[in-house]
């Protein structure tokens, strides 16, 4: 542990080797690489043509800066191998590692949205933790379709998240070793515990830097002989694994849903997938990642997220709309429901039993922690509405959209799985 700063700022306790999570190089604090700030100093050779130029320092100003070529301070670090930023917290904590499996059109950029936008405002509320973005730059993507679901002008505007999600959204280019190489692109949040936490007088002790990692289906498609693409190597360094299940894109659940709901999804016969098998390519490549022996079970949990909640309400026996958090006492934060929470995953389990067996299977026999959970990131169906050339689109109206469940998952995971922020109900007899 090593401490930067001068006298006149707070210290801060730095860690010492700094993991990057675009490429997962390690390398010692005093070997990261700073990014410029003059405008004159644009094109990186590893970063790209529209990058500034990074640099090893000489110069500091007083306050710790190191100042780029045409003497200006900076503030902003990158990785000496891929030169990608690093954000500030990751220099103080480990990060607590997510990754998000789905097919494509399964709903992961509402889902994304709806989870960004409830984790900033709900849990300041609920639980006194501030999620802010950790790096301007990192969450823009995600920023964009939070204002598009929930900030838009006008909320009876019909709207929708463009699907048609590329590389580029999800995946930095860089130049490596004269190749062009796709990294995936984290989602960075800086969880903190605020006035009315138990733990605010240890805030930096308690401080967490959440990465969230987005995978395009594709890259799981069997057959892409990706194995060793760094694109999906997080999914062995993730603390928790999410597998996003479309209802809508299997015939048999849409089949069970038709009694129960109107939702115009389950009437587009396009986009079936084979979701087990992109789930069991996924595990493949954590085992492969992790030199896991075949017969060994993955130890890190997974959790199955079913999506469109609101359209399959009606087929379990318990509450899926309000949160389930309690309320703590004298105005403590509110409580993690494990109890309610796992009722909730044993029906959603015998659900999927029901109508998609297969993926139950394929994840069981996998993984040695496998959990269930509900959301929805809209809360209803979306409409078909017309667009150009007689066709329709999907959309919603922003003042609509009332997401369920959407933060559960990460708040069950650190309540479960990272001591300290969100606390349980009860403690678990395990
Ligand atoms: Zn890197």
């Amino acid at each position: 542990v090593i401490s930067a700063g001068n006298k006149s700022k707070p210290q801060r306790t730095l860690i010492g080797v700094v993991e990057c999570p675009h490429c997962w190089h390690r390398s010692p604090i005093t070997d990261l690489v700073w990014i410029s700030e003059h405008s004159d100093l644009r094109g990186d050779p590893i970063a790209g043509a529209s990058a500034a130029l990074r640099f090893r320092p000489s110069r500091f100003t007083p306050g710790g800066a190191a100042i780029d070529l045409k003497g200006e301070p900076c503030q902003r670090v990158a990785c000496p191998r891929c030169h990608l930023p690093l954000p500030p917290q990751l220099l103080e904590c480990r990060p607590m590692i997510f990754s998000m499996i789905g097919v494509p059109s399964s709903g992961k950029s509402y889902f994304l949205a709806a989870m960004a936008w409830e984790l900033r405002h709900r849990l300041a509320e609920l639980f006194k933790v501030s999620v802010t973005d950790a790096d301007p730059e990192s969450n823009l993507l995600v920023n964009d379709y939070e204002r598009t679901l929930f900030l838009h002008g006008d909320a009876q505007d019909w709207v929708y998240l463009d699907k048609t999600q590329t590389d580029g959204d999800l995946y930095d280019r860089v130049r490596l070793s004269d190749q062009n190489v796709s990294l995936p692109h984290p989602f960075l949040f800086t969880l903190r515990p605020l006035e009315g936490h138990p733990r605010f007088s240890k805030v930096k002790e308690f401080t967490r830097l959440l990465c969230f990692y987005d995978n395009a289906g594709e890259h799981f498609q069997p057959g892409t002989d990706k194995a060793t693409s760094p694109a999906t190597q997080h999914v062995a360094r993730a603390r928790v694994l999410f597998f996003l299940v479309g209802p809508s894109q299997d015939p048999r659940f849409r089949q069970r849903c038709k009694s129960i709901s109107q939702d115009p999804q389950l009437n587009v016969s396009d986009g079936v997938e084979r979701q087990e098998t992109i789930l069991t390519e996924a595990l493949l490549r954590v085992r492969h990642h992790a030199n896991l022996d075949p017969h060994q079970r993955i130890e890190t949990p997974l959790i199955l997220l079913v999506a469109k909640s609101d359209m399959w309400d009606g087929l379990i026996d318990e509450d899926i709309a309000s949160d389930p958090y309690l309320p703590g006492s004298d105005g403590h934060p509110h409580l993690v429901d494990f109890e309610r929470i796992a009722r909730v995953s044993a029906q959603v389990r015998g659900l999927l039993r029901e109508v998609m067996p297969e993926l139950v299977a394929a994840a069981e026999d996998a993984c040695a922690h496998v959990e269930y959970l509900p959301i929805s990131a809209l809360g209803g169906p979306p409409s078909a509405r017309p667009i150009e050339g007689a066709r329709e689109m999907l959309m919603v109206q922003p003042q609509a959209v009332h997401p369920r469940w959407v933060t559960v998952p990460l708040v069950y995971a650190f309540a479960k799985w990272s001591h300290g922020l969100f606390d349980p109900a009860q403690v678990e007899s395990e």
